[in-house]
């Protein structure tokens, strides 16, 4: 057996790991002590594994391994945000990204290589779309940032107390991937995550939203940014497949199976003179009015040739205000690692694009350019 055809152990969750031990003739229990070693220790060698015979390392160093992504750089900023960019696979790179907060650490964990999705506003999207990230490539992103902050025999670490899959790429549109990472990320055998603290973040995606709904209970994030489909249908495309009610159905479905009074986390992200202005809060509040959810506005992010800008504070608080005076939770997301482009929408990684669209795009920035040096604010579509 070759390096390319040995089993990666790091993406299987608990009964996949079980099925493999029987089917190379050896017992379950073993799936339990091999994820320790690897989750709890990040160990990538079967010799580290002090409580497994020679002859079953042996059999395993011959059909299987245990490999995350390369780690291609780390960088950390000013204010303790840490990134990682990791190649996967397919030759592309994706970000990872760390945020310290009081008593809690918040892991951001990309999905896919770009993203098909193509928001306007969002330079993932910008960057096209590579390719899915295996079940391995997602969580051997939390397997590398665990294994950064030091792990010490006999307990896990508990730098990462939250993982948020609101990094590069839609997690359900690699589905089965995203959920399995997602259980080993709760499993106590891997980084035992409350189901509260681990989050799917979706631009939505409806019909698996129900799927998802039906085998696992983490958080749900709505990527909403527009109170209507009009707007919705310019800013989110995914939205014209998907409109909002439908979309908003298949949310209220997914958290009323929660029960235990959880709620949706609606993002919002507030681009100036495009979704920001009271009629929009006016809206949000109707659309939401039998929604249970808190709302987190992102002031937007820029990068390069976006064709938005960020609200001016004033406009963003006006805002909170308005959907506050309405009864709702509003949280406004601080701007974290900025200076090392780290914030929500300037992961771009390195996509090895197969969609063209990053070619589409730089031609189309550079007729802008020509046309008009000075950028405006216009909602670009
Ligand atoms: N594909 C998923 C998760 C990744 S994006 C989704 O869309 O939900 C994570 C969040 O960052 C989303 O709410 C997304 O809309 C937001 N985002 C993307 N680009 C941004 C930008 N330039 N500034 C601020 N937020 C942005
Ligand atoms: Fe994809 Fe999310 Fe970016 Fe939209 S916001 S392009 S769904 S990563």
């Amino acid at each position: 057996m070759n390096e390319t055809t040995k089993a990666n152990l790091l993406g299987l969750t608990q009964p996949q790991l079980e099925s493999f031990f029987e089917s190379i003739g050896e017992k379950r229990f073993r799936a339990g002590q091999v994820m320790k070693w690897i989750h709890h220790f990040g160990v990538d060698d079967f010799d580290a594994m002090s409580n497994i015979g020679k002859a079953l390392r042996e059999k395993l160093k011959a059909c299987a391994e245990i490999r995350g992504p390369e780690v291609v750089s780390q960088d950390i900023s000013g204010d303790g945000t840490r990134k990682w960019v990791v190649r996967v696979a397919s030759g592309s790179c994706v970000e990872t990204v760390y945020i310290p907060q009081a008593g809690r650490g918040t892991l951001c964990v990309s999905s896919q290589a770009g993203c098909s999705l193509d928001c306007s506003f969002c330079s993932t999207g910008k960057q096209g779309f590579n390719s899915d990230l295996t079940a391995a490539e997602i969580i051997g992103q939390v397997w590398i940032a665990n294994k950064s902050f030091g792990t010490v025999p006999g307990k896990i670490d508990r730098a990462i107390t939250n993982v948020v899959m609101m990094g590069m790429g839609e997690p359900l549109m690699n589905f089965d991937n995203a959920v399995a990472a997602m259980q080993i990320m709760m499993d106590d055998l891997g980084y035992g995550i409350s189901k509260r603290k681990v989050t799917l973040s979706t631009s939505g995606v409806a019909p698996m939203i129900d799927e998802l709904g039906k085998i696992i209970d983490v958080s749900l994030a709505l990527s909403l940014h527009a109170p209507n489909d009009e707007l919705r249908n310019r800013l989110v495309p995914i939205n014209r497949k998907y409109p909002l009610a439908q979309v908003l159905d298949a949310c209220r479905r997914y958290i009323s199976r929660l029960g235990e009074k959880r709620v949706l986390t609606v993002e919002y992200t507030l681009l100036k003179d495009v979704n920001d202005q009271p009629e929009h809060a006016a809206q949000m509040v109707e659309l939401l009015r039998d929604v249970p959810c808190k709302i987190n506005l992102i002031p937007f992010n820029p990068f390069p040739h976006s064709g938005y800008e960020r609200p001016s504070n004033n406009a963003i608080r006006r805002f909170q205000d308005l959907l506050h005076k309405a009864g709702h939770n509003v949280t406004v997301r601080t701007t974290r690692g900025e200076d090392i482009d780290a914030a929500c929408g300037q992961l771009v990684g390195q996509v090895m694009d197969r969609t063209r669209r990053s070619e589409r795009y730089i031609a189309v920035r550079r007729i802008g350019d020509e046309a008009a040096p000075s950028s405006g604010a216009a909602d670009r579509t």
